[in-house]
């Protein structure tokens, strides 16, 4: 039998309750299946941390990372740091040495919850958006000089290299060739962006040439919000740059009901590196310590986590024990139900050991 090893950084805000409930089920997953074992190693690295010791990620810690076979994480982010501290410090220190340049993230209709969308039922939205997670926007280039003076300057550089693009191009279209539609849409912005956005298009064309079973269409990433809110049938699977995927994303969980229930998977696809796993959402402070927080996401990202390790049987039985709980009205306080962090939990539990039964 299997053993994989899991490292959990549950982090901050809500993080540790929900990786808490997270390591709760997957282990009574593994319990009731018998089929594979899961050891965790618990990472204390959060904004605390950061506060006490000056740094998310002690000296070393990259290298005992990357030993585990996944990384469960919750979310970074506290009130008194910082946001670009904080993301810098812990999530992207993770995700750019570790070469996870694919960020993938599912979205769907659970059965039992609603769109806010007027006549959207569950399969009438049913996505993955695949985000380029090393570069673009994000790539961390730029600087400011002048600080402090009228005539301050900061620039922020979009890069887009000719390796980076084809990689996350050729991952897009094996996911949505794996999916039944066979259908990508590339988001761009090349109509204003006249030299990396000009190239994320060639390369798009260049790589569908080796998949002519898919069917490629292109999206100004404006349009594509509308497209979203107006027809969300006509979607499937969406590549787009670091930052109009994160955007998007966020909107896409939305229009899903809500942004509790949306994994998001940043992915090495060489398998090099562990890839990471977390939850769409953040550290959510408004409601963390309440008891509250929808645990749903987490459980979707478990089961991210197993089919990425191999364990689809297991993946897709923890999915739909979760989607079973929400069709029972077990939701919480952001799908309009009344059910705790723990309530939620439990009932997922009960419904994975009825799977023994
Ligand atoms: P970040 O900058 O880290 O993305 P944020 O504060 O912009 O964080 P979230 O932390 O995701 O965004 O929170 C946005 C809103 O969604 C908040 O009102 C929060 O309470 C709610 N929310 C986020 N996650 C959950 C969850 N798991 N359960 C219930 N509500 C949630």
């Amino acid at each position: 039998m299997k053993t994989y090893s899991i490292a959990a950084i549950p982090a901050d805000g809500i993080g540790p309750e929900v990786i808490e409930a997270g390591i709760v089920v997957l282990k009574a997953l593994a319990e009731t299946l018998n089929t594979f074992n899961l050891n965790f190693t618990n990472y204390d690295w959060s904004s605390e941390t950061y506060k006490k010791t000056g740094a998310y990620i002690p000296e070393g810690g990259l290298e005992a990372l990357k030993k585990h076979d996944a990384i469960l994480f919750g979310a970074v982010g506290a009130p008194d740091v910082p946001d670009h501290i904080s993301l810098w410090g812990l999530r992207l220190a993770i995700c750019q040495p570790f070469q996870q340049y694919a960020n993938v993230r599912p979205t769907k209709i659970f059965r039992g919850t609603e769109s806010p969308l007027r006549n959207c039922a569950p399969g009438s939205l049913d996505w993955v958006i695949v985000r380029e997670n090393s570069e673009g926007e994000y790539a961390g280039q730029g600087g400011r000089s002048h600080r402090g003076q009228a005539w301050e300057v900061a620039t922020e550089t979009a890069i887009f290299s000719r390796h980076g693009v084809e990689r996350i191009m050729r991952f897009a279209f094996e996911t949505a060739q794996s999916r039944p539609r066979k259908l990508l849409t590339v988001v761009t912005k090349s109509n204003a962006q006249r030299n990396g956005m000009v190239l994320w298009d060639e390369v798009a064309k260049v790589v569908a040439s080796d998949f002519p079973d898919v069917t490629v269409d292109k999206m100004l990433v404006d349009a594509m919000t509308t497209r979203m809110v107006l027809k969300p049938e006509s979607i499937d699977t969406v590549v787009a740059t670091n930052l109009h995927a994160d955007i998007l994303s966020d909107l896409a969980a939305a229009l899903a009901g809500s942004i509790g229930i949306a994994p998001t998977s940043n992915l090495d696809p060489t398998r090099e590196n562990p890839s990471m796993f977390e939850p769409i959402h953040g550290s959510a402070f408004d409601i963390t310590g309440q008891g509250i927080a929808n645990p749903v996401a987490t459980f979707w990202t478990a089961a991210e986590m197993l089919a990425w390790l191999g364990e689809e049987d297991a993946s897709k039985k923890l999915l739909d024990c979760v989607e079973n709980v929400c069709e029972r009205g077990i939701l919480t306080r952001d799908l309009g139900g009344k059910a705790t962090t723990r309530e939620v939990t439990d009932a997922v539990v009960a419904e994975v050991e009825r799977l023994g039964a």
